[in-house]
């Protein structure tokens, strides 16, 4: 990461037994990789979940969005835990309540329908940095 630059951290699920993980992971690389890699960048889960202190003093100083691959909700805890700076924590399996319709077809391989889901979650992580952008805008005190 380029320590100085302003960033918004995605941390998805590192859960890499659950389709979900992958899902989760897959939407943070459209973000981080291809729709906003300048603005944007990704930590290690597992990283902030041992207390590395680099990765604990980027969750401090950047807003976080988490999206998260089941209940136990690890990117959002460990956040939390770190006194980071959550500005958003989204659930894999809750937004694929409104589209069962599409098959997530494995851990490895999530197939078309499942990119196509995870797109739709890429979608929602663009909607909570725009939120982001817009409280920053009208309230620009709130540096990060
Ligand atoms: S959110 Fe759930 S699936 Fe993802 S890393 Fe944590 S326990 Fe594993």
């Amino acid at each position: 990461m380029e320590e100085d630059k302003e960033k918004i951290l995605i941390i998805p699920c590192s859960g890499i037994g659950k389709p979900s993980g992958t899902i989760a992971r897959l939407a943070a690389y459209y973000i981080v990789e291809d729709l906003l890699p300048k603005e944007t960048d990704t930590v290690c889960l597992p990283l902030l979940v041992i207390g590395d202190e680099k990765t604990r003093q980027q969750v401090q100083k950047f807003p976080v969005i988490t999206i998260d691959g089941c209940p136990y909700k690890c990117a959002t805890k460990s956040v939390q835990s770190s006194n980071g700076k959550l500005a958003a924590s989204l659930n894999v399996l809750q937004l694929y309540r409104d589209h069962i319709d599409l098959e997530v077809k494995s851990v490895v391989d999530p197939g078309p329908e499942g990119e196509k889901f995870a797109r739709i979650v890429a979608g929602k992580i663009l909607d909570e940095i725009r939120k982001i952008k817009r409280e920053k805008e009208e309230c620009p005190s709130q540096s990060s």
